[in-house]
């Protein structure tokens, strides 16, 4: 039998650090990444045969979990007829028409093969609908890894952002303004400062990639004021939320909370491709007209709308509308949040988590953080403490303490109390 160290071994020759996406290494965590071989339902198993509670689901699609019949039946349909074809297909009228239909917020959408290319689009997009040059990004929201949005401002007031990863240059950050999230005095005097130059506000509205912050709602009701006030466009970047913490996304959930909220650019991925490389953006039809073939904003893809894809993600929509699938998801989730949280308490432990629909973060600390600098105040050692016992024993999950991790459908409730059953043990 092959081990995890010798893949990783062989690997590291081939692939630099080994992985193919840097998060995959384990760096932030230590020891060795495990190999996996196969999935099914909420478990994956590793090279050597070692099975996980997985709550990860591929970063956030595997909603349904690991090899839902239905899903992999369209696929295999799909694949049948044909990989990729490079001209348009039904399926994309009908994986479009499933997203407008539950998102009512946009006419159109453009599909797109990965969450970078479809926030690297909607910028170019609000860019090109407005007329205007800079944009702003908080702290802390990931929102793939196009030049103008690898970058993090400095500590205190807004800066304009300086690059953090090597090979963006200064002039492709120079446009980006990065502020806290959540406060809403820093975005009142960027836009003070900026308005008249601001194409757009791009914000995660629940942040996955600082584990899992929510966006207050003064601070979602100030960008959205902010925006219309000053002409620029307000985009969400639902890539991890959308159809994860509810049928409508994010943006339903804070509707109802702010009646009349609605951004004006969508992006989604991850769930509404099933596991398979799609995502998407989309808006009005007066913002959407700017884009190639009817406007002058160029976008496009080989792949964009793949067949077998399209299948993926279409047949995992629909499943996610069937009847209480949502409640039945949330419960579980939160039954995990509130069974560690319980954990902790008993063991002393300062302890925080939160969750929506299928999405939730917990943090050693005693209050839930507002941004990223209150998130990364964590005791990093005992975070990795805690996930190395968890993965030895059989419950994976995200392996750096600013993920959020992720429950699906196939997550039993046995599944829940063998995971409570194995945080116990490990804080003890
Ligand atoms: N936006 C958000 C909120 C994400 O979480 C991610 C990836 O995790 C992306 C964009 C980038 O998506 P992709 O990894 O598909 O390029």
């Amino acid at each position: 039998m092959v081990t995890n160290s010798q893949l990783f071994e062989r690997a590291t020759r081939v692939i630099p650090g080994g992985v193919n996406s840097p998060v995959r290494a384990f760096r932030a965590v230590g020891g060795t990444p495990r190999f996996i071989a196969r999935g099914q339902g909420a478990y994956i198993y590793d090279a050597e045969g070692q099975r996980y509670v997985d709550y990860i689901g591929s970063w956030g699609p595997m909603i349904l979990g690991h090899g839902h019949p239905a899903v992999l039946e369209a696929v295999q349909k799909a694949a049948v007829e044909g990989f990729s074809f490079g001209a348009p297909t039904e399926r994309e009228i009908e994986l479009a028409e499933e997203i407008l239909k539950l998102v009512p917020s946009m006419d159109q959408v453009r599909l797109v093969s990965s969450g970078t290319e479809a926030t690297m689009s909607a910028i170019r997009l609000a860019r090109g609908a407005t007329g205007r040059p800079k944009f702003i990004k908080f702290e802390g929201c990931y929102h793939g890894h196009t030049d103008a949005l690898l970058v993090k401002a400095g500590s205190g007031l807004a800066t304009f952002g300086h690059p953090t990863s090597a090979g963006v240059t200064p002039g492709a950050a120079a446009d980006t303004v990065v502020l806290e999230y959540n406060n809403v005095e820093q975005l009142e005097a960027a836009f003070a400062q900026h308005g008249a130059e601001l194409a757009c506000v791009i914000v995660e509205p629940i942040a996955g990639n600082m584990n899992f912050v929510r966006a207050s709602l003064p601070f979602m009701a100030a960008m959205r004021r902010l925006c219309t006030q000053h002409g620029a466009l307000l985009v969400l970047d639902e890539v991890m939320t959308g159809f994860r913490v509810g049928l409508g996304s994010a943006q339903a959930h804070y509707a109802r909370l702010l009646p009349g909220f609605a951004p004006d650019i969508s992006v989604f991925g991850k769930v509404i491709g099933g596991g398979m490389p799609l995502a998407a953006f989309g808006a009005k039809r007066e913002v959407m007209q700017h884009l190639a073939p009817l406007g002058g904003v160029y976008q496009a893809g080989t792949l964009s709308g793949n067949p077998v894809a399209t299948a993926c993600g279409l047949a995992t929509l629909r499943e996610i509308q069937k009847p209480g699938f949502f409640d039945a998801l949330s419960a579980r989730t939160q039954a995990l949040v509130d069974g560690l949280k319980a954990v902790a308490t008993d063991n002393g432990v300062p302890f925080s988590a939160d969750c929506e629909g299928g999405m939730f973060g917990f943090f050693l600390l005693p209050e839930l953080p507002q941004n990223y600098t209150t998130v990364m105040t964590t005791d990093k050692e005992r975070f990795n403490r805690f996930f190395h016992a968890m993965l030895d024993a059989g419950i994976y999950l995200a392996p750096a303490l600013y993920e959020a991790g992720f429950v699906s459908a196939a997550h039993s409730q046995a599944d829940i109390d063998a995971t409570l059953a194995a945080a116990r043990a490990a804080l003890k």
